[in-house]
């Protein structure tokens, strides 16, 4: 399955406050399971629906990066459903008043296995494990970052053990790209 997916939109106030969602955002979020993700989220402040204190500080300096240049910045994303692997590319793009836009695509969707990892984070109550909030890689062993298929082997989390608490953090390759992304010099201006 190679099909290219919907783009999804939703804007950013000044003060971070989501001020729009897209139809396709709505839609997104039922076909995903987080039908809880409705229009009420308007108003509220995009930062309550991210996790991980390094995810948040990436975010924070990109969305300054993206408001002091007025120029977007894109880069690659994972949003894995537990059927399905798949791979975004964010945009954030400056919109009037000191907002953003955020614009998400869907490059390209894999269809795998399910896998319960991200289907439990409710009522988990096992170890602690960290996840890559932008590629969903599985930290292992406090050494290796794999996949989640992968990681339910090695952990063996369809044993008895009971599922663990899934806490949000960076993995190595995913920092030093979003670093490069922020160092890039800013564009030359034409006029
Ligand atoms: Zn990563």
């Amino acid at each position: 399955m190679n099909k290219p997916g919907p783009i999804v939109r939703y804007r950013l106030d000044a003060y971070d406050r989501i001020r729009s969602v897209s139809e396709d955002w709505l839609a997104f979020a039922r076909r995903n399971g987080a039908a809880h993700l409705d229009e009420s989220v308007v108003g509220q402040s995009i930062w309550r629906f991210i996790d991980g204190r390094e995810t948040r500080e990436l975010y924070r300096l990109l969305f300054e990066r993206v408001r002091d240049w007025g120029t977007p910045v894109s880069f690659p994303l994972r949003c894995d459903s537990p059927e399905q692997r798949r791979y975004l590319t964010l945009t954030i793009q400056p919109a009037e008043q000191e907002g953003l836009e955020l614009q998400t695509e869907t490059v390209r969707e894999e269809p795998r296995p399910a896998v319960p990892l991200f289907e439990t984070l409710l009522g988990a109550e096992g170890d602690q494990l960290t996840v890559c909030s932008w590629c969903k890689r599985v930290l292992v062993n406090g050494e290796a970052w794999v996949e989640a298929e992968e990681a339910i082997e090695r952990l063996d989390l369809f044993g008895d053990a009971p599922m663990p608490n899934i806490s949000y953090g960076i993995c190595p390759a995913c920092k030093a790209s979003i670093r490069a992304t922020l160092e890039e010099p800013p564009p030359l201006k034409s006029t």
